[in-house]
């Protein structure tokens, strides 16, 4: 039977991605248990976090995924993409590098996730303001060129934290709902409803698989 915490209208998978240290672990503690930690720590054994927010009368629990520190090796699987409605690609706005990284995670995202993910560029450590190295409006035009939305936040004074998931959850829900309201079938990775699991694990590659007629030949 479901709890009551398992009462919701809609799961949608988020992904976090961008460079080691830019914060993510930090901003999914701060949405999901308004945690902080000034450590700097891999995320061990926690694959993900949820935290359900309502959005036009619906209840939409996001399940937000954390890279565990493959970042760092540029060791993410495809398993981590599949199913994923929407990502998060976090730098740093006091590290230059974390910014121009941005462009190779966005080829990551082309290669392994689905065609249809939202994306939302946030430059997380805005409290650092006299270490900014990434001007704003650099940001907003490379997220513009690029079709993301943007934010700038900060896991630390939680400045646009709640913004920020707020806002790509709602930009994934009216997506979803305007297909269903266009009379489509929601999509495997876009699916509703509180009886079935929503996230269905469809792969985006047929990782190793070949196709039955052609093994063994
Ligand atoms: P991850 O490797 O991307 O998961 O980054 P972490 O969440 O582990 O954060 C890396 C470091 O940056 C830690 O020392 C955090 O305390 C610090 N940090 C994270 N978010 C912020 C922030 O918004 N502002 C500041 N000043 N430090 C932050
Ligand atoms: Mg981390």
């Amino acid at each position: 039977m479901r709890g009551k915490d398992d009462e919701y209208d809609y799961l949608f998978k988020i992904v976090l991605i961008g460079d080691s240290g830019v914060g993510k672990s930090n901003l999914l503690s701060r949405f999901t248990r308004n945690e902080f930690n000034l450590e700097s720590k891999s995320t061990i054994g926690v694959e993900f976090a949820t935290r359900s927010i309502q959005v036009d009368n619906k209840t939409v629990k996001a399940q937000i995924w954390d890279t565990a520190g493959q970042e760092r090796y540029r060791a993410i699987t495809s398993a981590y993409y599949r199913g994923a409605v929407g990502a998060l690609l976090v730098y740093d706005i006091a590290k230059y590098l974390t910014y121009e990284n941005a462009e190779r995670w966005l080829k990551e995202l082309q290669d392994h996730a689905d065609a249809n993910i939202v994306i939302m560029l946030v430059g997380n450590k805005s409290d650092l303001r006299h270490l900014r190295a990434v001007p704003t409006d650099e940001a907003k035009s490379f997220a513009e060129k690029n079709g993301l939305s943007f934010i700038e936040t900060s896991a630390l004074d939680s400045t646009n934290v709640e913004t920020a998931f707020h806002n790509i959850l709602a930009e994934i829900y009216r997506i979803v709902s305007q297909r269903q309201l266009a009379g489509g079938q929601p999509e495997a990775e876009f699916s509703h409803g509180t009886t079935i699991e929503p996230i269905k694990v469809l792969p985006t590659h047929q990782e190793g698989r070949q196709a039955p007629c052609c093994q063994n030949i």
